[in-house]
């Protein structure tokens, strides 16, 4: 297309700084080189490449957004653009990134101890532990105030009892940041993998998300010392901001998906021949990539500019409610509609398209489902709270 780039159909890399772009170009490389040959593979066969971990975090990749302690300091512009990245080449990639560095690495940056931030960041920046996030059980979801996860102190050990469920990296996981009721309120704990009474058990036979690992984690009178509670906060605050940052990735990873999604689209339409033409040539399948083409440069767009307010420190929850509501519900629907493009070819792991469509309609559940990121904006638009 002359002058303009269908990937990029706003141009909207004019408004990138030269860092930006080059940090992107870091992150587009290691995918196509290290992510796209593998990844139907692991897809297939159900696991994620727990070894490439510490490649990742050369790249300094784990808690990019976060400063010091090995951390890379980067914009929240930066740390959209390689979610971006990463999602494009697989959603199991972008939520092993995101997990380690928001929802675990950010709680301990935030609230946690000198001590628990000089022992745990510097080594989970660099890959070299692995964090997972605890929040949902198997009967609290969407609710999850109504935990019922507890830890008491026991002279100087916290006992923790109960089960999380559904918690990508557990099983692989050298630390867990687990959320539980005490008689002060929601508290955060490390937990690491070798406490008594703590054990995983891998969830299988997913359908979506397949190159991640997920995992329940269970709690049998787990002991862990005194001093590895978060001391820095108290209720819902700790889970909902961590889940905060992970969310605002979404916004930016889910178009990374519809975008490999729309690409697989136009290539297969200009190539693929039928009734003598190329399919791209019948107006229906141009309709298709046109309105695949307004909704990934909105996304874009809409990423680009929460990016920027995030960056100025003026975002709000509600509008990253917004991002992530609009954006993963489109990618999904792009994603669909490239299926329809791709025929039957659509169905295989030999194309991209169907393993970006499973792996988002986990995106559209986890971190806030749809219908609650409605709520959030329900409320924000009335003043009239329609969860209970
Ligand atoms: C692959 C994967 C990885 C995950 N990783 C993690 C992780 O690392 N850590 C973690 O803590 N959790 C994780 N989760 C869990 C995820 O956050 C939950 O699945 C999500 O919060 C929804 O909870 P639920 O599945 O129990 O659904 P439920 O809350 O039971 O909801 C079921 C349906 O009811 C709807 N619903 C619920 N309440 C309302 C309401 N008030 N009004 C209207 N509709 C409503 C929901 O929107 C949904 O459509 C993961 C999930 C998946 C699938």
């Amino acid at each position: 297309m002359a002058g303009l780039d269908p990937s990029d159909f706003l141009g909207l890399d004019a408004l990138l700084s030269d860092e930006e772009l080059a940090l992107r170009d870091t992150v587009r490389r290691f995918v196509r080189d290290r992510v796209l040959p593998g990844i139907a593979d692991w897809f297939e066969r159900a696991e994620f490449p727990v070894d490439m971990a510490k490649e990742v975090g050369a790249l300094g990749l784990f808690g990019m957004h976060l400063t010091g302690y090995g951390c890379a300091g980067a914009s929240a512009v930066q740390y959209g653009l390689a979610c971006m990245e990463l999602e494009a080449g697989d959603s199991g990639f972008r939520s092993f990134v995101s997990v380690q560095g928001s929802l675990a690495m950010f709680p301990i940056w935030k609230y946690g101890s000198e001590e628990q931030k000089s022992e745990w960041l510097p080594k989970m920046a660099g890959g070299e532990a692995i964090g997972c996030f605890g929040l949902t059980e198997p009967d609290v979801g969407s609710d999850p105030a109504s935990m019922r996860t507890t830890a008491r102190l026991d002279g100087d050990e916290w006992v923790l009892n109960g089960t999380k469920a559904w918690i990508t990296n557990g099983g692989i996981a050298d630390l867990a940041i687990v959320w539980a009721r005490t008689d002060d309120g929601v508290r955060g704990f490390i937990v690491p993998k070798e406490s008594p009474g703590f054990t995983t058990r891998d969830i299988e036979r997913k359908l979506s998300l397949r190159a991640s690992v997920t995992s329940e984690l269970a709690f049998d009178d787990c002991r862990v010392p005194a001093e590895n509670v978060l001391p820095g906060v108290t209720g819902m605050r700790g889970p909902l901001s961590s889940l905060n940052e992970a969310r605002y990735g979404i916004v930016w990873g889910s178009m990374g998906a519809a975008r490999a999604c729309f690409e697989a689209a136009l290539e297969y339409a200009t190539t693929r021949e039928q009734f003598g033409k190329p399919i791209g040539s019948f107006q229906l399948t141009q309709r298709k990539l046109a309105d695949m083409s307004v909704e990934l440069s909105k996304g874009q767009l809409l990423a680009l500019h929460l990016g920027r307010l995030k960056d100025e420190d003026r975002v709000r929850p509600e509008q990253i409610s917004l991002g992530k509501l609009n954006n993963v519900r489109e990618a999904l629907a792009i994603a669909r509609e490239a299926r329809t493009v791709l025929g039957a070819n659509g169905i295989t792991l030999e194309y991209p398209v169907v393993r970006h469509m499973n792996n988002l309609e986990s995106v559209l559940t986890y971190e806030g489902t749809s219908e609650i990121h409605q709520l959030v904006l329900g409320k924000a638009l009335t003043g009239l709270d329609a969860f209970g």
